[in-house]
């Protein structure tokens, strides 16, 4: 059984906008009461509209982002604290690749002075160490040696999130957070990029929390899918089930936009009316309620719990369910 490397438990990111002696202090719910875990060699894949949390908590994850409720588990030690200079010791195990690779990597230095700066700030090996290491480092994501005296602007998208890649297994972590890191790339690209990340997942048992806002990416990578709306999860149950039979409405509506090439499998779209509301003006009740086909009275007072279908491991957060049981 895979050791559980991450738990996340009822996290919170509710940023403060305003708060004066006249009028009640307004809130960001960027991220609402999120709980999931993350085992061994696992990919769990986070999707959503933007705007639907999942940057900020991907970054909250990593402490980029002080949560403002909720606890980190990481290998069963509460991370959620942590200072600055406990989590330099954490980020060995724990890395993020950005969807823009230049968020990571200095444009005034080499890539081999790039990739060995992780060994540096950690004080591991010597120069020539360091130096064979950063070389093996490209070998392994498939970039020549040559690169190492290249700065980052020489490097079509591609390549660069190739070096991102390689700067962020350098310390081979055991969680790497990819937070829309193929998105900006052509469609090719994406492919291998994700290849790439795949045959690294299982050379070094990584997890990977995979986040896009396209659900035919996320669908490739991942075993276990949590479909976001509104700083919520809504649904969260494996890549299989979630896009052959998706229960709340939300999904549903997500899994029949995906192109599916074969005319006889084409499903009829659902359109969702109207845009997300605000993440500062939710919706009382059920958040997905002002644009829910499938609305009931009781959805815009009560707000649905994350539960699990009878003996499965399958959650959702919607009243149909309780039709379902
Ligand atoms: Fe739609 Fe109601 Fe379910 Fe919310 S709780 S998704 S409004 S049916």
């Amino acid at each position: 059984m895979p050791e559980t490397l991450l738990e996340v438990r009822h996290l919170s990111q509710h940023i403060k906008l305003s708060d004066s002696w006249f009028s009640k202090a307004s809130y960001l719910y960027a991220v609402d009461d999120v709980s999931f875990s993350l085992k061994a060699g696992e990919t769990l894949g986070l999707v959503g509209e933007s705007g639907c949390g999942k940057s900020t908590l991907a970054r909250s994850l990593l402490k980029l982002m002080e949560p403002s409720a909720g606890r980190i588990m990481f290998q069963g030690q509460d991370i959620t604290h942590y200072t600055s200079k406990q989590m330099v010791s954490l980020r060995k195990e724990m890395q993020i690749i950005f969807q823009d690779p230049m968020d990571s990597l200095n444009g005034r230095h080499t890539v081999g002075n790039i990739l060995q700066e992780p060994f540096e700030i950690h004080q591991m090996g010597d120069a020539k160490q360091r130096r064979q290491w950063a070389e093996e480092l490209l070998v392994k994501v498939g970039l020549p040696v040559e690169a190492m005296e290249k700065y980052p602007h020489e490097f079509s998208g591609g390549q660069k999130q190739r070096i991102g890649i390689a700067r962020a297994i350098a310390l081979k972590p055991k969680v790497i957070v990819c937070d829309e890191a193929v998105s900006a790339l052509d469609m090719s690209v994406q492919a291998q990029i994700m290849n790439l990340l795949l045959s690294l997942q299982q050379e070094m048992q990584l997890a990977l929390i995979f986040i896009a806002h396209d659900l035919s990416v996320v669908k490739h990578i991942s075993d276990r899918v949590a479909v976001m709306y509104l700083g919520k999860i809504v649904e969260l149950t494996s890549a299989q089930r979630l896009y052959e039979a998706p229960l709340h409405p939300y999904s549903q509506a997500l899994i029949s936009a995906i192109p599916v090439a074969d005319p006889r499998k084409r499903k009829a779209r659902q359109v969702l009316q109207g845009d997300v509301p605000s993440a500062i003006n939710r919706p009382q009740g059920c958040h997905f309620s002002s644009r829910c086909p499938k609305v009931m009275d009781r959805c815009k007072e009560q707000a649905p719990q994350l539960k699990a279908l009878a003996n499965e491991a399958h959650l959702i957060a919607c009243h149909l369910v309780d039709e379902l049981d």
